[in-house]
């Protein structure tokens, strides 16, 4: 059995392929969620939804299921799909007399830390009224095109869902999806695959067995599921990846019953750190052998140790140090080109007085691991 007595906060990611049916919501199935939610909160558990299927009802509405291939195309489908979404979680969750309120997210609002102030504010408060926050991309204005899932923003909701579940600080996060776990080997191509009922580690081997991408209007497959675990490792959130149409699936989660692949939280890193390390880097500085030992052993960055600096970027950027690091900088980029390789003593004569003496410290430095 599992243990989720002292869970609290939950963020369920509901993702498209168990959402929708024959183009549209599929009706009986948000009800079945709702009915689910409405017991959990009758417990105090407090419940955040991440859904899917903007896209893909917007697609179903104007009949062009097969043609929404472009990004355009799929930011129009986003936008007349996504109050469609809506308004079926509306009627769904007023059977209970539960609120439901919409929150769309971009990479930007979460990476910027006052944004990510606002958004939290406001979700504690949803949250406090006893109203279940439904969240989405804003898919319209998105600068990360749907469906690239890669590093640089969401694109993708599994993403989304640990990035919203660390930040709010989550105790588990329930990803609801068309596959009911994870296997040693792609199941769809090796008969003998076998599921993993628990992983307490993201080795290599689990990423590359990972599999491929996700199906037409759903865009993650087992890797941005991975990548969203490793997410929620870092803030000490449990992610159960479940079958999103096994009866009673949240519910028997809850209860501990072993449901799926439990993914458990290595480290829980402190907020700052997390924000610096779930941010995308505006640029790189490369580092000399010694500032890597010194950065590893939890010293400071010292001018002395650049030996490089890529891309541009203002002061107080987030940027990785070589293939090692992320790190809030107390430099621009600029200013660490001219400070690359130099002594500490020698940051008043090239920039003038009142700067700070080191480019990070290790409060502002989070190893990747
Ligand atoms: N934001 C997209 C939508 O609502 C879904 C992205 C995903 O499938 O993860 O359609």
């Amino acid at each position: 059995m599992r243990d989720f007595t002292k869970t609290k906060r939950i963020v369920i990611k509901i993702g498209t392929n168990v959402l929708t049916k024959n183009g549209g919501v599929d009706t009986k199935y948000v009800q079945n969620i709702a009915r689910q939610i409405n017991a959990l909160l009758k417990t105090k558990k407090q419940i955040v939804i991440v859904t899917s299927g903007a896209i893909g009802m917007g697609a179903g509405q104007l009949k062009i299921e097969n043609k929404t291939k472009d990004t355009k195309t799929k930011q129009a489908c986003a936008a007349i799909g996504q109050p469609l979404l809506m308004a079926e979680y509306k009627k769904a969750f007023a059977k209970y007399k539960i609120t439901a309120a919409q929150v769309l997210l971009t990479a930007e609002v979460l990476n910027n830390r006052k944004t990510y102030l606002n958004l939290k504010g406001v979700i504690e408060t949803l949250l406090k009224l006893g109203v279940v926050p439904i969240i989405n991309e804003n898919d319209c204005v998105s600068t990360d095109e749907i469906g690239t899932a890669v590093k640089t923003g969401f694109g993708d909701n599994d993403k989304l869902s640990a990035l919203v579940a660390s930040k709010i600080d989550a105790d588990a996060l329930i990803m609801l999806t068309d596959i009911d776990g994870l296997y040693d080997k792609d199941p769809k191509k090796n008969k003998n695959a076998k599921k993993i009922p628990a992983v307490y580690e993201i080795t290599k081997e689990i990423v590359k067995n990972a599999g491929g991408s996700g199906s037409r209007h759903a865009t993650g497959g087992m890797k941005t599921k991975i990548e969203a675990a490793k997410i929620a490792a870092n803030a000490g959130c449990r992610m159960i990846l479940a079958d999103g149409r096994k009866k009673d699936v949240i519910i028997k989660i809850m209860a501990g019953e072993i449901i799926g692949t439990i993914f458990m939280p290595k480290r829980k890193l402190g907020n700052r750190s997390r924000w610096i390390l779930n941010s995308h880097p505006a640029g790189t500085i490369k580092l000399d052998a010694g500032a890597i030992k010194a950065i590893e052993n939890k010293k400071s960055l010292l001018p002395s140790g650049i030996a490089a600096v890529e891309g541009t970027f203002e002061k107080g950027a987030v940027v990785m140090l070589g293939d090692k690091a992320k790190a809030v900088v107390n430099f621009g980029s600029a200013e660490l080109k001219k400070l690359a390789g130099k002594h500490s003593r020698e940051i008043e004569k090239l920039l003038g007085k009142g700067r700070k003496d080191v480019v990070a410290t290790p409060e502002d430095i989070v190893i990747i691991n």
